[in-house]
C-alpha cells in the first residue's frame, strides 16, 4: 500500500456516525458503497471509516497503534485496490492478489477492512470475483467500495452494499479548511470553495496548484472576449480548439466547462445573485457582459455551451461543432 500522510477529512461526519452507530448497535454491514462527486471524498471517508473499524477504542481516536498505523495507510489488516495508474481497469490478477487470503483472521487489529477505490473501474471478471466475495463474506472483514455513482457498478454489487451517497460539502465548511489547514488567504480560500461545489477534493488542488483556478478564469476570459470579435477571429480560434481536441481533449473539455461556468455567471448576475459567482476575478467582465446581452441571448448562450460539449463527446467533427458555436455567440460591444 502507498504510505503517506492521508487528507483530513471535510465534512461527512455523518457517514461515519453512521457506521459507529450501526457497529454499536452490532448490525454493522459487511460491505458499504460510497458514492458522490470526483473530488467529494469518497476515498478519504472510506480511510477514515477504515480508521474507525480498526482502532482499538470505539472510534478512530487519532493516537493508538492501529489508527496511527491506518493514517499512514501502512496497518497490516487495511488492503486497499485501485486503478494502475497506466491502466483503463482493475486487472483481474490484481482482484485475485487482493481478494486472497481474506477469509484469514486480522493480524493485529479484530477486523481486517478491504478498501476497493473506484469500483467503476472493475472489468466483468473482476466485479464477478468480488461478487463471490460479496455473496459470503469473512466474518471480520469490512469492504468499502467507491464509485461516482451507483449505476457505474454492477447491480448485483451494489444490492449487497449499504449505499453512502456523499453530498456536497458546505462552501464555508471547505472555505474554513483552505484557510485554516492549507494557510490559504480567507478572500482567496471563499473563491475557491465556492468553485468547487461542494468538493473539498478539488478545492485542495485548486488551492495547492493556483494554475487550476488561473486557466479556468483565463479561458472564461477568453470567451467574453471573443463575444466582441468579428466572425473572422471567432473561426480562427474554433479552429484552434478543434485541433487541440484530438491531442489534449481534457483541455478543450475544461475550456467548454470554464465557458459554461462563464455563461452561467452572467445569467446569476442578470438575475441579481452576483453573490453566488464563482468567476470572481474576472468579476468585471462578467457585469459587463451581463449589461450588454439579453437574458434571452445568455440562456441560449449556455445552452449552446452544453449542446456543444456534449456533441463532441459524442464524436461530432470538432471544426463543424466549435465554429458553429463560436458564429452562433451573441456580440456585445466593445468593452
Ligand atoms: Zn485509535
Amino acid at each position: 500500500m502507498e504510505s503517506g500522510r492521508r487528507e483530513q477529512l471535510v465534512g461527512h461526519r455523518w457517514a461515519i456516525e453512521l457506521i459507529e452507530r450501526s457497529r454499536a448497535a452490532g448490525h454493522g454491514a459487511h460491505a458499504y458503497l460510497l458514492t458522490g462527486l470526483p473530488g467529494i471524498g469518497k476515498f478519504t471517508t472510506a480511510m477514515e471509516i477504515a480508521q474507525t473499524l480498526l482502532c482499538a477504542s470505539s472510534s478512530a481516536c487519532g493516537s493508538c497503534r492501529h489508527c496511527r498505523l491506518a493514517a499512514r495507510s501502512v496497518h497490516p489488516d487495511l488492503h486497499l485496490i485501485e486503478v494502475p495508474s497506466e491502466r483503463k481497469n482493475i486487472p483481474i490478477k490484481d482482484v485475485h492478489e487482493f481478494l486472497q487470503g481474506i477469509a484469514l483472521t486480522p493480524v493485529e487489529a479484530a477486523c481486517k477492512v478491504y478498501i476497493i477505490r473506484g469500483a467503476e473501474d472493475l472489468a466483468e471478471e473482476g466485479s464477478n470475483a468480488l461478487l463471490k466475495t460479496l455473496e459470503e463474506p469473512p466474518g471480520s472483514v469490512t469492504l468499502l467500495l467507491t464509485a461516482p455513482v451507483t449505476t457505474a457498478v454492477l447491480p448485483t454489487i451494489v444490492s449487497r452494499c449499504q449505499v453512502i451517497a456523499l453530498r456536497p460539502v458546505a462552501e464555508a465548511e471547505i472555505a474554513e479548511h483552505l484557510a485554516v489547514e492549507h494557510g490559504i488567504e480567507v478572500g482567496r480560500a471563499r473563491a475557491i470553495a465556492r468553485a468547487s461545489e461542494g468538493r473539498p477534493g478539488w478545492a485542495i488542488t485548486a488551492a495547492e496548484h493556483p494554475d487550476v483556478m488561473d486557466e479556468r478564469h483565463r479561458r472564461a476570459r477568453d470567451l467574453l472576449d471573443l463575444l466582441n470579435q468579428g466572425r473572422l477571429e471567432r473561426i480562427r480560434y474554433a479552429d484552434g480548439l478543434a485541433e487541440a481536441w484530438g491531442k489534449h481533449t481534457d483541455d478543450v473539455r475544461d475550456t467548454l466547462k470554464a465557458w459554461t461556468e462563464a455563461w452561467r455567471d452572467v445569467l446569476l448576475t442578470q438575475r441579481g445573485l452576483a453573490d453566488r459567482v464563482r468567476l470572481i476575478d474576472i468579476w468585471d467582465a462578467v457585469q459587463e457582459t451581463a449589461l450588454q446581452l439579453s437574458r434571452e441571448a445568455v440562456v441560449d448562450a449556455l445552452a449552446a455551451t452544453l449542446r456543444t460539449a456534449d456533441s463532441l463527446d459524442r464524436n461530432a467533427n470538432p471544426r463543424l461543432a466549435l465554429e458553429s458555436y463560436a458564429l452562433f455567440l451573441p456580440r456585445t460591444g466593445d468593452r
